[in-house]
């Protein structure tokens, strides 16, 4: 029977776990005033694993765990946050817990704010720019310029001000267990920082109220749009850990359509770009969403950086970049990819390796509907490696790069120039990940 054996390996999973946490608590005794009873340590104070994944490299990560009782916050709204992250620059280890949902889109007075306030005084409005970079008069071989982009441009600025929420470096923010934690309309960021956990919070519809008409975006243009719930540019040694992530309830189909394209107002949910390194992002839950994460923003983004680990997540009903792989060495094991279409997401690919990215795909369990494509699961520029073994498709073991390949002009390299040594939960087989990530991952799972 597998059930008692799953059980087993879970048992002996939780015990590894809770060693690993009073190693934790032993090292840092000192420190943690709040703790001296020598509990295990609270969800707050709890630091990455040894061994895991690429952000428990060299020192580690263990974010504000050393946070004195002055920078350990309970925060409930935007403007508590916004006070509790203090100044970008200031690397004094801190707490932030986030108590609720906290609306980005609020004032310090609570009120909420629309994309008309954000608009309002910058002279934009959508018919006047539809008016102004029209195709049909515009042309197609420009970005637009002029007195509407202008506006459009200071329009998104003030929304930014407002939405983005900078992380400093020695940082650990978390949902308080039990309120529904997390973030909606904002855009959480860690930029040019060491020693940031993110974990047990809920991100969702992140928006952007300005789009912009890219006419030379592919061959019929694209409207993009600038916010990810959770921005890495620059940064080192990261750990998102238990995190949600959706669009909902803003869906892609909702989505209004002009100059015959869609008018996409999100862009990733968790992209690792600009030279970021060392990053394990572990049991989260990815739905409902597009353009979900970049590791990488350029095929130049940076050498010898881009490292990450991607274990145990959950990813469905996302169209592309589960992830998009860039030049880095990544790990991406034990993951669960549902590529059923859902509430009108329907899935282009899974994982994109280019522009020489090492990757390693490795025990992780696709559910592929009746119909659906094997040979679409993956993608790539030609350039890009993915090797590792042991991916099963509906539980059956599948050479992904053997079928793709065999489908597709522009190979994929099945060699890399590395091995992953830091793979700390690495299961052997995928074949109970569908039921074992169902209650594992995401937000409002951790106590
Ligand atoms: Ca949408
Ligand atoms: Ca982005």
């Amino acid at each position: 029977m597998a059930a008692p054996s799953h059980r087993r390996s879970l048992r002996k999973r939780r015990t590894l776990a809770v060693s690993a946490a009073v190693v934790a608590a032993g090292v840092g005794a000192g420190v943690l005033v709040m703790n001296a009873n020598a509990d295990p340590v609270d969800l707050y104070h709890q630091t990455l694993p040894a061994k895991d994944g690429w952000a428990a490299s060299g020192a580690g990560t263990t974010g504000g765990a050393k946070a004195d009782s002055a920078h350990t916050f309970t925060v409930a709204t935007r403007a508590q946050l916004v006070k509790a992250l203090g100044s970008a620059s200031d690397t004094t280890p801190r707490i932030i817990r986030i108590k609720g949902t906290i609306d980005a889109d609020t004032d310090d007075s609570g009120k909420k704010l629309t994309c008309a306030n954000y608009a309002a005084g910058t002279g934009y409005s959508l018919s006047a720019y539809l008016k102004a970079y029209d195709p049909a008069t515009y042309g197609r071989s420009k970005l637009p310029s002029g007195t509407q982009e202008k506006a459009r441009a200071a329009a998104q600025q003030k929304q930014a001000r407002q939405i983005e929420f900078k992380v400093p470096a020695n940082t650990t923010i978390v949902g308080v267990p039990g309120t529904k934690a997390g973030i909606t309309g904002g855009n959480l960021q860690a930029k040019s920082v060491d020693n940031v956990i993110i974990r047990n919070l809920a991100f969702s519809a992140t928006e952007d109220c300005f789009p912009q008409w890219d006419p030379t975006d592919g061959d019929q243009g694209n409207w993009n749009s600038q916010y990810d719930a959770v921005t890495l540019r620059g940064a080192t040694h990261v750990w998102a850990d238990h995190n949600s992530f959706t669009d909902a309830p803003g869906l892609d189909r909702n989505d209004a359509t002009y100059y015959g394209r869609q008018y996409q107002i999100h862009d990733g949910d968790l992209d690792i770009t600009n030279g970021s390194d060392l990053v394990t992002v572990e049991r989260n839950r990815f739905t409902d969403h597009d353009k979900t994460m970049l590791i990488g923003s350029s095929d130049t983004d940076s050498t010898g950086k881009l490292r990450v680990s991607l274990h145990h997540n959950v990813w469905k009903g996302v169209v592309q970049r589960a992830p998009l792989s860039r030049i880095g060495q990544i790990h991406i094991y034990n993951n669960v990819y549902d590529t059923t279409t859902v509430d009108g997401y329907a899935p282009l690919y899974s994982i994109n390796s280019r522009a020489r990215a090492q990757v390693v795909a490795q025990n992780n369990f696709w559910q592929v509907p009746s119909g659906g494509k094997v040979a679409k699961l993956l993608s790539g520029d030609g350039t890009g490696s993915i090797a590792g073994s042991g991916n099963l498709v509906n539980g059956t073991a599948t050479d992904l790069v053997a079928v793709y390949n065999a489908a597709n002009s522009k190979k994929i390299r099945t060699t890399v120039n590395w091995t992953p040594t830091l793979t700390a939960g690495l299961e052997s087989s995928a074949k109970n990940l569908p039921a074992e990530l169902a209650t594992t991952t995401g937000a409002g799972v951790l106590k």
